[in-house]
């Protein structure tokens, strides 16, 4: 059985980069096609300018962004720095797993193995960073992400030294308590709720990859980074505005139902505009401050993958037991 002892380690470093590249240029189509419920299979890429297909050798991570200096080929549009950092990101991120996670093993440890933490790995990273872009832009997550995650989690347990059980009782455990806490009990006393379920559920990939303490590390560090975030965006801009997506999409609801005739009928879906998230606003009648809590869970959990035994130790050890 080829173990890690037989393969160089710039060539695991070489193939890990290609490999997130090539996954990070698929990220950015899930990114923008999921929430427009768009196959991200077919068709193949387009310009979103002009239409164009976009040539495989202009479509080259990273490198053709650069020499194309961030302007589509075919009409010249400026293209999303988006892109780029995403596809830079997914690359930087499978080196961090090789160095952290793969190199350290001892070298009798089978290619098998590795393969399976690297690709677990990544596939969480990579999800995640899916999950916190469509989040800041569209203000929801897509449900096979968090549910996706939640299985390989559970199916890899044994990789991270997280017993079944304490898998299985902390993902059940953190969407419960996230769900009681601020789906049910915030909404009873508030009247609106204060984290969405796509945060329960981004916690239960949390419980189901680290167990307890590494759910209870990312609601914390979670809603630490999301408090210094929503701070300096209050100091630099002067107040935080919501994702132009959400704007367009309460406008496009309003328009619907102003648009349906039977009174009775309208009357019937302005009630239920009433409950629909998007509509909650404040006392004083403005729209809810409205933060996305999930790209920083997302980030807390990519930071207890890389460097969370550390972290836990020092911050967490009266979790310890
Ligand atoms: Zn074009």
């Amino acid at each position: 059985m080829p173990s890690l002892y037989d393969i160089p380690p710039w060539l695991i470093r070489t193939f890990a980069v290609a490999f997130g590249l090539i996954w990070g240029s698929f990220l950015n189509v899930v990114i923008h096609r999921v929430p427009r419920g768009e196959s991200v299979v077919r068709p193949a890429s387009k310009c979103p300018n002009c239409g164009q297909p976009i040539r495989p050798w202009n479509n080259i991570p990273v490198l053709s962004w650069v020499l194309l200096r961030g302007r589509a080929r075919c009409c010249g549009a400026r293209i999303s720095p988006r892109y780029v950092l995403v596809e830079a990101a997914s690359g930087l991120m499978a080196l961090a797993i090789v160095e952290v996670l793969l190199l350290p093993m001892p070298p009798e440890t089978t290619l098998l193995r590795v393969a399976v933490v690297f690709v677990s790995a990544l596939a969480l990273v990579l999800a995640l960073m899916a999950a916190a872009f469509i989040d800041l832009e569209h203000m929801y997550i897509p449900d096979p992400i968090p549910y996706g995650l939640t299985v390989i989690g559970l199916a890899t347990h044994s990789l991270r030294d997280v017993g079944w059980r304490d898998a299985v009782v902390a993902a059940a455990g953190s969407f419960l308590l996230v769900w009681l806490v601020f789906g049910v009990l915030y909404r009873w006393v508030r009247g609106r709720t204060g984290m969405g379920m796509g945060d329960a559920k981004l916690l239960m990939v949390a419980g189901a990859w680290f167990g307890w303490k590494g759910a209870a590390f990312a609601l914390m560090a979670g809603a630490v980074q999301a408090t210094v975030a929503a701070a300096i965006a209050l100091v630099v801009r002067g107040k935080i505005d919501e994702p132009e997506a959400v704007t367009r999409e309460r406008e496009e609801i309003l328009a619907q139902v102003a648009a349906i005739e039977d009174p009775a009928e309208r009357a019937r879906a302005e009630r239920e505009l009433e409950t629909d998230p998007i509509f909650e606003t404040s006392p004083d009648g403005n729209a809810l401050l409205r933060i996305p809590f999930g790209p920083f869970l997302a980030l807390a959990m990519i930071e207890y993958l890389l460097v969370g035994d550390a972290l836990a130790q020092r911050y967490l050890g009266w979790l310890a037991y």
